[in-house]
This record gives structure tokens, C-alpha cells and sequence, in this order.
């Protein structure tokens, strides 16, 4: 017969064991036969998986957690760090990897946690100076600073300063050759930064620097004259030039018609006329290659005296109320003449030009004055010409310049005398020995 089976299970647990109990009913003869059988479920043991990592946050601990998927039941395990470092570099990130691990029932289990190391940029060093090129007089320099890292050495800026060029430092101009009046020189510098910088330029002539012009000769209304100045830079440098002649007005001459106003004798002439020692022969007349008479150079002589009174004379061949009758009263009485004669005076007899000179002597001597003369007149190739007894005379006149002879050569005692030669006579007689006024006084005095 067959029994009907039932079951109750109890289902074993991780840690607990489970059983079924199998029941066995039999009905016979209306009993009931029940039997038992117990069948035993070992405990399951946990299930545990992967763990749940809990990293510290530096990550210097970890542990792990097991969970049992069964029954809950949480493990906790410390687990052993493990630690790789990548340093980082100036520019670029580095990392620690940590490392956990756990042993959990003869398992091993392991998890990984990175931290990154951030780039630790440059550091920057100190300024360096770097191809530094000097500067030159004309030339500028340069220099750069640099900036390195010192941990990895990269460029990390570079400037270029530059400095600027130094210009020439010039010593003074030194001249060479030193410039002249008329030349010019040049002079010449050179640069203390470099005696190779040199400069020359030209130094313009210094041109004269003249002083005051200073008369040599002045000008009066007959000749031009001459006047000089001199360079203060050098008193070699001499500039001559005239000084025009004077504009000759009321020339006493101008009124003749015979006379040339270029005529050696002009200036004389405008003496003797403006002294009214001498007259014109008419209006405009004055004759002057005339000859001279002995009357008329008595008369010019008793003229220059202021014409004074004296006895008369004893030549007969001087005629009374005659226009030079005074005159050789005047002339015999002082010894200024002795006539050819005792009894004649020869009024109208030409003189020469020796006894135009003996006259003035003679009146020179009246006055005073000393005419011993030494000096001799060899000089003129005519000297022995000259009478014995106008010797003297004649030293005397050319002594004082009242005779310049006919040529440079010639004396010409014996010829006769001009009316111009006597102009001339009379002019430097007045000047050169009694010591008379000029023409330029006479015509024209001072003012005041
Ligand atoms: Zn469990
Ligand atoms: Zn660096
Ligand atoms: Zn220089
Ligand atoms: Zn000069
Ligand atoms: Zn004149």
C-alpha cells in the first residue's frame, strides 16, 4: 500500500542549516500509520561580492566593505595602501596612483585611486645679461635680459635694451696750418673715444684787419697825395692809396691865358700872386718864359720888405718916377745891391739864373740870416760853370731848396732867369727862409 508523503521545508540560511521533514500517512484498517524522515539543508555560507571601497580623503587609508548579497551581512576590511608617484613638471601634470588592497577570505581584492599633481609652472631666476654689444661713438649698442626657469631651465622672457650710440667726444680744433690774411687753413679734431675719428675742415682766410689809414703825404690843391694803412695781423701787409688831389677854387692864376694849370711853377704862381709880390704882364697875360730883369727882382725883393722908404740911389741909369725906382733906392741903401757899377744899375739887363741867386743872398744876409753854406755842388755836372764870386750863393740856395737846377744834371748858372724860375725862387724863399705863411694860408686862413 502506499503511503501519501508530505513535506515541510525549512530553508537553510548562511549561517544556519535548513531540513525538510518528509511525513509518511498510511490508512489501514482504518488506522493510520504516520512515519517521519528528516533530510538536512547545510547553511549556505554568505555570498559576498565585490567590495565597496571607502578611500580617506588623501587617500593614505582604505578599506573595504563586503556585502553578502544573501543576508546583508557587511565585512569590513582595512586594506593596504600602495602609492606611485609621477611627479609633475613646470608645465605638465603629474599624479599619485594609490593602491588599496584587501585580503578577504584567501581573496585578494584591489582599487585604484589617482590624485592628480598639478604643473608646477616656472620658477623665475634671477635676470641675466646676455649678448651685451657696446655701443660706439656712432653706432648704437644692445643688450638682452633674460629671464630662465631655474628648475627647468627654459627661456622664459627675453628683452633687448637698446643704448643708444655715444657720439664723438671731440677735443678742440687745432689748427694746421693756421689760416693767413689771403690763405686759408684748416684745422683738424680728433674724437678721445677713438684717435681714429678725426675731422678736418677749412678755416677761412682771417682777411686783413687794417688799421686807421695814416697821411704820407698829403694832398693839396696842386698834387695828390699818398696815404698808407697796415694789417694789426701782420705789418707786412701794406695798402697804399691816394688821396685825390683838392679842389682848387679861386686860383689866382686861372685868370692867364699863358699859363697851363699843369705848369710846374703853378703853385709858386698862385704865391707870389696871392702875396701880390708878383703881377701879370696885362689882364690875362703873365708871361712866364719872359725874362727877368734886374729891376724886377729888386722889385720883388723891396716888395717882400713891405716896400719901405729910402734915399735915393745914386745910378743914374734909374730913372726917376720909374716903377722900380723905389725899389733900387730901397736895395742900394741896404746892401741887397751894388749895381754893375757905382754910377749904373743896368735896370732892364736880363738876370741869370746865378745872379738871380746872389740877389736873394744878399737880402737873405740883409735880414739876418746866415748864409754860410757848406756842402758842395759837385753833384751837377755844370758846377764849374757857376762864377767864383756866385759860389757861395749858390751852395746856400741849394742847401735850402731854393734851386733845384734846370735838369737833375744841370745847374745852368749862366742862363737867364724865367719869370716863372723867379716865381719858384721867391715861393721856397719865403717858405724855406723867412719862414712864411703857405699859399694854402695865404688863401685860405683858418678860421677863429
Ligand atoms: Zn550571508
Ligand atoms: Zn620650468
Ligand atoms: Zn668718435
Ligand atoms: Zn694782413
Ligand atoms: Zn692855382
Amino acid at each position: 500500500m502506499t503511503a501519501t508523503v508530505t513535506s515541510e521545508t525549512v530553508k537553510p540560511t548562511c549561517t544556519e542549516d535548513g531540513k525538510t521533514v518528509y511525513k509518511a500517512t498510511a490508512a489501514f484498517r482504518k488506522e493510520t500509520y504516520a512515519d517521519e524522515k528528516e533530510v538536512i539543508h547545510p547553511a549556505t555560507g554568505h555570498s559576498y561580492g565585490e567590495p565597496e571601497w571607502n578611500w580617506a580623503d588623501d587617500c593614505s587609508t582604505a578599506d573595504a566593505t563586503f556585502i553578502c548579497a544573501a543576508c546583508g551581512d557587511k565585512q569590513r576590511v582595512k586594506a593596504t595602501i600602495a602609492s606611485e608617484t609621477a611627479a609633475p613638471t613646470c608645465t605638465e601634470d603629474g599624479k599619485t596612483v594609490y593602491t588599496a588592497t584587501a585580503i578577504f577570505y584567501e581573496k585578494t581584492y584591489k582599487s585604484e585611486q589617482t590624485k592628480l599633481l598639478p604643473a608646477t609652472g616656472h620658477k623665475e631666476g634671477e635676470p641675466k645679461t646676455e649678448n651685451e654689444v657696446q655701443p660706439t661713438c656712432t653706432k648704437d649698442g644692445s643688450y638682452d635680459t633674460v629671464v630662465y626657469c631655474t628648475v627647468c631651465g627654459e627661456e622664459l622672457s627675453r628683452e633687448t635694451t637698446v643704448v643708444p650710440a655715444t657720439g664723438h667726444d671731440w677735443s678742440d680744433w687745432t689748427a694746421d696750418p693756421a689760416p693767413t690774411c689771403t690763405e686759408a687753413g684748416s684745422e683738424t679734431r680728433v674724437c678721445k673715444n677713438d684717435p681714429t675719428h678725426v675731422e678736418t675742415r677749412e678755416v677761412p682766410a682771417l682777411g686783413h684787419d687794417w688799421g686807421d689809414w695814416e697821411v704820407v703825404t698829403p694832398a693839396d690843391e696842386y698834387r695828390s697825395g699818398e696815404e698808407r694803412r697796415v694789417c694789426r695781423n701782420d705789418e707786412s701787409h701794406v695798402e697804399m692809396r691816394t688821396i685825390p688831389q683838392l679842389p682848387h677854387e679861386d686860383c689866382p692864376t686861372a685868370k692867364f691865358r699863358d699859363v697851363d694849370k699843369d705848369a710846374w711853377y703853378h703853385e709858386s704862381l698862385d704865391y707870389v700872386l696871392a702875396a701880390g709880390m708878383m703881377k701879370g704882364i696885362g689882364d690875362d697875360t703873365f708871361d712866364p718864359d719872359g725874362l727877368v730883369t734886374r729891376a724886377m727882382v729888386v722889385t720883388v725883393l723891396y716888395r717882400i720888405e713891405g716896400e719901405p722908404d729910402a734915399p735915393k740911389s745914386s745910378f743914374k741909369d734909374v730913372l726917376a718916377g720909374s716903377w722900380y725906382e723905389a725899389a733900387v733906392n730901397w736895395a742900394a741903401a741896404n746892401g741887397v745891391t751894388f749895381g754893375v757899377s757905382k754910377t749904373e744899375f743896368a735896370p732892364n739887363e736880363p738876370v741869370t739864373r746865378e745872379q738871380m741867386v746872389a740877389f736873394f743872398c744878399r737880402y737873405a744876409q740883409f735880414k739876418g740870416f746866415d748864409v754860410s753854406a757848406n756842402g758842395s755842388l759837385e753833384p751837377f755836372a755844370d758846377a764849374d760853370k757857376v762864377s767864383p764870386w756866385a759860389v757861395d750863393a749858390m751852395l746856400w740856395a741849394k742847401e735850402n731848396e731854393l734851386v733845384n737846377g734846370m735838369t737833375d744834371t744841370l745847374l745852368l748858372p749862366k742862363a737867364p732867369g724865367s719869370r716863372s724860375q723867379l716865381c719858384a725862387v721867391i715861393h721856397r724863399f719865403c717858405i724855406n727862409i723867412l719862414g712864411m705863411p703857405s699859399y694854402e694860408d695865404i688863401a685860405h686862413p683858418q678860421d677863429e
